[in-house]
């Protein structure tokens, strides 16, 4: 492998050695998998995927711990959400045991990818996609799992610096019983152009609102809401068209049983938000982002005067401790790649 500078990985796509790829053909099973070298794909115009986005992606990383092993973070549960969507969509599950042990398959063929304790991870991309030929709408008859890494700079270079964003007046993410809760490639080319308009203006990211009411907080384009008021923690609840986030999941874990904090689970008014004492967005991208401004048609309102509060701290550092094996893995949620 050409030699990477670990220290100017960015979150641009690095291509390494090894993909693994597995089948499903008509009436059949998911053939055995394999790795294969990295490169590019044959698929047929008429694809499934294609044509009608019969297709899911999930994200998860794998790190450098403390200890120098090679680390994932609850990799079952990418398993179990990729499964989820298969059925939405129509789509022959992988088995969640057998998506785990490809991912790890996966890690330890590129684990020269991996970066240092502490230099960034390797982004992992498990992607379920209907191959087969068709005309009409219907479900692909045919299946293609496949997995491909990248490694990547830690999202924060130096400590954790507050972003901007911008709640859309003019966009929703995704409708009520629709797909917005599974990682469904098609809910995701919409959200280009309203980045783009924001981040013209000088944001980072957009904060949906709801589509029925246009009143409650959905989301951050890929990310999990939260926000602090009190002394209590609160995100809103999953009403089907927010996506679950792992990320959000372990932070109202880390906040209810090892912080004592109360986690509110609601729907949450945007006017709301302008009177919290501090706001934050997870995902496995970013961990955990400090919000330090929301506007919203022209207004701007700072939290906590544009730094990481007390909270987000303590919530970023517990995860990202847990995470590389600096804390007690209490909840057991750190698995070792075996290389
Ligand atoms: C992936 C994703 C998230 C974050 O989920 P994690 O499991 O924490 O990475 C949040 N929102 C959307 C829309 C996503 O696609």
């Amino acid at each position: 492998m050409a030699k990477l500078d670990w220290d100017k990985l960015g979150f641009e796509f690095v291509e390494t050695e090894k993909m693994y790829i597995s089948h499903h053909p008509i009436d059949g099973e998911w053939d055995s998998g394999e790795l294969v070298p990295y490169g590019p794909i044959q698929i047929s115009p008429a694809a499934g995927v294609l044509n009608y986005g019969q297709g899911l992606f999930e994200g998860m990383k794998a790190q450098t711990a403390q200890d120098g092993t090679i680390v994932l973070f609850r990799p079952v549960e990418n398993a179990r959400r990729m499964a989820n969507g298969a059925q939405r969509l129509l789509m022959p599950p992988f088995p969640e045991e057998r998506f785990v042990k490809a991912v790890k398959e996966t890690v330890a063929a590129n684990k020269e990818y991996v970066p240092p304790y502490g230099k960034g991870s390797l982004y992992i991309r498990p992607v379920l996609w209907g191959t087969g030929a068709q005309l009409g709408l219907g479900p692909s008859p045919e299946y293609t799992f496949c997995i491909f890494v990248s490694p990547v700079g830690p999202y924060f270079k130096s400590g954790l610096e507050p972003i901007k964003l911008e709640i859309s007046a003019e966009y929703h993410r995704a409708a009520p019983l629709g797909t917005g809760g599974i990682k469904a490639i098609g809910n995701y080319a919409g959200a280009l152009m309203p980045a783009k308009k924001i981040k013209a203006k000088g944001y980072n990211e957009v904060i949906y609102l709801d589509a029925a009411h246009n009143t409650n907080i959905e989301e951050v384009g890929t990310s999990n809401f939260f926000c602090v008021k009190n002394g209590e923690l609160h995100t809103p609840r999953l009403t089907g068209s927010i996506l679950p986030g792992i990320t959000r999941d372990a932070v109202i874990r880390i906040a209810r049983e090892m912080m004592d904090l109360t986690v509110n689970e609601r729907d949450i008014p945007y006017k709301e938000v302008f009177n919290a004492d501090e706001v934050f967005c997870t995902g496995t991208a970013t961990v955990l982002a400090p919000i330090g401004t929301i506007a919203f048609k022209g207004e701007e309102h700072t939290f906590n005067n544009f730094e990481a509060g007390p909270r987000t701290v303590e919530l970023y550092n517990t995860l990202t401790g847990i995470q590389k094996r600096e804390r007690d893995d209490v909840f057991g949620w750190v698995e070792v790649v075996e290389v």
